[in-house]
């Protein structure tokens, strides 16, 4: 009987791991770089290394793990197979597979976004749920969807992708996708910042962000200061991404939206500007979803992944 499993979070630049009991308890955490020159050829093998090492500094033989579960920055499809982790430099291959040889034990690989879901389903600010949708707004909008305790995919590994929704049309700049209007131009950190660049550049109102470096923090602080054009910007925010959530919760139903990321650091204020676009746009028959925060931070990817190997059966 196993006791102990493996989380992976693979980042850009590092890579999280954590290692767990069964019941969900973090034992440890560490981090080592993710080298993703040469085509990332070193990052699997680097993981498995430390794997390795974490168990024999720890004494746990291999019968005692139950496997590893890793988070990629890409799709990533219900077999484990990785289709293009561009900011890794991965083409196409099964990283269950290779890491699972690499190890000597069961492997699990999911998309970072998704997984992080995962994690927070299990231990964060969806516990207690079982269908939710997890909205990750970092420098990008990551999303993951979970129905009835299960991960969707989709075909080709790209389900979940809300960041990628097109929710404005005529916008002249382009989103990293290619695409122009899409829901992270507008609701992700990056996108706050270029809301409110744009509304500063319109009128000459005076506003405590004038003349000071912009970030979504600064813009939600003065928000919290009562400053007219913070909260002009915050409701441009809330009215863009409130109208993509409705249109996601018309199509999932979730018990609740698990808001994270960057952004979320600006606390339960930020539902004050989604819900009523939300409310005013969704279908009436999910009008009872509710908004959260998300609770893991930077762990969720971790405990995802190690969720990850412990339900069998985790994609619809
Ligand atoms: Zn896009």
């Amino acid at each position: 009987m196993s006791k102990y499993v493996f989380g992976v979070d693979v980042g850009g630049t590092t890579v999280k791991l954590g290692l767990f009991t069964l019941e969900g308890e973090l034992l440890d955490k560490w981090e080592i770089p993710t080298r993703s020159e040469n085509s990332g050829i070193h990052i699997l093998p680097d993981v498995a290394e430390s794997i390795l090492k974490k168990a024999e500094e720890k004494k746990i033989e291999k019968s005692d793990i139950a496997g590893a579960g890793i988070g990629v920055p890409g799709p990533v499809d219900s077999e484990g197979a990785v289709h293009c982790a561009v900011n890794l430099g991965w083409g196409e291959f099964n990283v269950e597979k290779e890491l699972s040889k690499m190890t000597g034990i069961p492997a699990k690989a999911g998309n970072d976004a998704n997984v992080a879901a995962l994690g927070e389903m299990w231990k964060g600010g969806g516990k207690g749920h079982k269908s939710l949708v997890a909205v990750t707004l970092g420098t990008g909008i990551g999303g993951g969807i979970i129905i009835d305790g299960k991960l969707l995919s989709g075909f080709t590994g790209a389900g979940g992708e809300i960041g990628h929704l097109h929710i404005m049309d005529n916008e002249p700049d382009k989103c990293g996708c290619g695409n122009h209007g899409c829901l992270e131009q507008y609701g992700s950190a990056t996108g706050v910042v270029m809301l409110a660049e744009r509304h500063l550049a319109k009128t000459g109102k005076p506003s405590m962000l004038r003349g000071r470096e912009l970030s979504a923090k600064a813009v939600f602080d003065a928000v919290k200061c009562g400053d007219e054009m913070a909260i002009e910007i915050a409701e441009q925010f809330g009215e863009i991404l409130g109208k993509g959530l409705a249109v996601i919760a018309s199509i999932v139903n979730p018990e609740v939206f698990v808001i994270g990321g960057g952004v979320s650091k600006a606390g339960t204020v930020l539902f004050d500007y989604i819900r009523p676009a939300f409310d005013r746009y969704v279908f009436k028959g999910s009008r009872s979803t509710e908004f959260v925060l998300a609770m893991l931070g930077n762990d969720a990817g971790i405990y995802g992944a190690a969720k990850l190997v412990m339900d069998h059966s985790v994609y619809i």
